[in-house]
């Protein structure tokens, strides 16, 4: 039967009783791990959030009573006891925080009982996810769990504690809001009271903290959760939760300092990580030429090299169709490879393929100066030479080249370079490499919409530099946007925002929106720039994402309370659900769903 708290007290959490507490009485609180029976002792391992205490009961401290209720225990019966700290009579657990000591029970109370758990509450369990997020109410006291969520609830502090420092206020912005097609598909919410209308979940606070620029509120930040109706992959989830910012007055570099001393500050307290300052910068061009990506893990080399001009000329039609194509050709260097198992480089270009490649070349170079290769009958011994000469490749070493457009080729060996290093082991996780991508271009062509869209979004500023050739070639301007990477993902991002009209107009034309249409989506924007507004710009972290990479997650759902799964449904309360019928009608909807 379960018993009451009834004058009891909560002295310590488990992990908090120390040899300091040598002699005290106690109270813990918490649920059982482990009973074990040693003749005419009992040992209780005892959990709760911060770890775990041993309690020991004999029938002289505790009485025949309170031994019973000990000898009654099973796994997840949640306890109170009130003992005694001793120095453990056995040997010291060195694996236990509290290894040296023990409590002798005097009193027990059995808070509620629990059924047989469908899976064991311990770390790295190895239970199908599908059971562990079904239960994951149980799967949330698994102490790594438990340790993912600490840190992120300390992450959360430690960003307010730094922005308020530095006199951001923290303003909430509308979870409804109005629907802007611009970006990801939103999720939508009907409204009752007028019929035929929704609302929008927001994809990011983005317009109202530029409002709030207009307002004055000059530095704002929101620990924000957002949402987007994409296809889910594994690190992403439809809504997860930004740390969003917005400054007025600023340009580029001042956003980009007061966020190096956030990260510095913020992962030395926890997670104990010394960022250098100033972070490295680099162009987006010169990502992709070097690494084949906007976010280019620099913990290893292996960077990419354009061999277009080498093999422009030569005899082997994959290559020279990709370049009068307008593409290129480049290639990296897994150096010491060439030994590689024809197996594992056709598995390799299979990889390839998976991102869109048509194949994938390749040239062994033997340690007798002799060429394995896929394509060497197509070229002379000179151009293999020049080529092998211009990757940088000796004898021992493997290269693999992709013929295509830029786009392809940067994708594919971008890749294959991640995936070689895991591979080879090239990646160190205790390395924090951070880097700032920046002067991103401002449009990208969409050949599903013909027409060009906004890289980051529809306000963020081109770089005046590049500003003139706007009508000219649209494609190579730049942007004021930056992104801040760390060892291969993207932690945040963020821009210059436009606050001049003129140019805005212009953005809106060259997206190919009409005036109108822009206002009817924009215009609250557009009117509040009228009445003078500040210059600003801002970013946002994916905090669940930040979280992530700190304890070295493998998913983003070890750093989600309650996540999602990848066809967006919740395996726990079942959403989404099917509703009344009259909940429906009140909302003046109709589904056309078959079954
Ligand atoms: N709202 C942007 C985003 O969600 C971030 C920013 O520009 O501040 O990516």
């Amino acid at each position: 039967m379960a018993e009451s708290m009834r004058g009891l007290h909560r002295s310590h959490r488990c992990t908090e009783v120390s040899s300091a507490n040598i002699g005290e009485t106690v109270t813990v609180m918490g649920w059982v791990q482990k009973r074990r029976n040693l003749g005419s002792l009992i040992f209780i391992d005892l959990r709760d959030r911060s770890g775990i205490l041993q309690l020991v009961f004999n029938e002289e401290t505790v009485g025949k009573a309170g031994y019973e209720k000990a000898e009654s225990l099973r796994s997840e019966y949640v306890i109170a006891v009130t003992g005694k700290v001793e120095k453990r009579s056995a040997a010291v657990n060195e694996n236990l925080k509290t290894g040296d000591i023990e409590v002798i029970a005097e009193d027990i109370r059995i808070l509620s009982e629990s059924e047989t758990p469908p899976f064991q509450i311990q770390e790295n369990n190895q239970t199908k996810h599908e059971i562990r997020l079904k239960y994951r109410y149980l799967d949330l006291r698994r102490p790594d769990i438990q340790k993912n969520l600490m840190l992120r609830s300390k992450v959360a502090y430690l960003m307010r504690d730094f922005m308020m420092k530095e006199g951001f206020l923290e303003i909430e912005t509308p979870m409804l809001c109005k629907s802007t097609p611009e970006g990801a598909r939103d999720y939508l919410v009907p409204s009752r009271i007028h019929a035929g209308h929704f609302y929008a979940l927001p994809q990011s606070p983005q317009l109202y903290k530029q409002l709030l620029m207009c307002s004055g509120y000059d530095r704002y930040f929101q620990i924000a959760r957002c949402f987007r109706d994409e296809d889910l992959r594994a690190d992403r989830q439809p809504e997860f939760t930004q740390a969003d910012m917005e400054l007025s007055f600023v340009d580029v570099d001042d956003v980009l300092e007061v966020n190096e001393r956030l990260l510095k500050y913020v992962f030395k307290e926890a997670i104990g990580v010394d960022i250098q300052l100033p972070l490295p910068r680099m162009p987006w061009q010169e990502a992709m030429d070097r690494y084949g990506s906007d976010k280019p893990d620099t913990r290893f080399g292996m960077e990419l090299h354009d061999v277009s001009d080498i093999v422009k000329g030569c005899g082997f039609s994959v290559f020279t169709g990709a370049i009068e194509n307008g593409g290129s050709v480049r290639g990296i260097n897994a150096e010491g490879q060439a030994t590689m198992p024809r197996k594992k480089i056709d598995k390799l270009v299979e990889f390839a393929k998976g991102y869109g490649a048509k194949g994938l070349a390749y040239l062994a170079v033997n340690e007798d100066g002799t060429y394995k290769s896929s394509f060497a009958k197509f070229m002379t011994e000179e151009e293999l030479a020049a080529l092998v000469a211009a990757m940088g490749g000796k004898p021992g070493d493997l290269l693999f080249f992709a013929a295509d457009k830029n786009k392809i080729v940067w994708n594919v060996l971008g890749a294959l370079r991640l995936e070689l290093a895991k591979d080879l082991d090239l990646l160190d996780e205790n390395q924090y490499n951070f880097l700032w991508v920046t002067e991103f271009p401002l449009l990208e062509w969409s050949d599903e919409e013909n027409r060009f869209m906004a890289m980051h979004h529809p306000f963020t500023m081109p770089m005046e530099e590049d500003w003139d050739q706007i009508d000219s070639n649209p494609g190579a301007v730049r942007a004021k946007a930056y992104d801040i990477v760390l060892n291969g993902t993207e932690l945040g991002g963020g821009s210059v925002r436009i606050h001049q009209d003129d140019i805005q107009e212009k953005m809106f034309e060259v997206l190919g929106f009409t005036k109108e249409r822009a206002h009817e989506q924009f215009g609250f924007l557009l009117d509040a720039f009228k009445y003078g507004v500040p210059p600003h710009a801002g970013l946002a972290y994916g905090l669940d994402r930040m979280v992530m990479h700190m304890v070295h997650a493998d998913s983003i759902r070890d750093v989600i309370a309650f996540p999602k799964v990848k066809d967006a449904s919740c395996l726990m309360t079942q959403a989404p659900g099917t509703v009344d019928e009259k909940q429906l009608e009140e909302l003046f909807i109709k589904t056309t769903e078959v079954e």
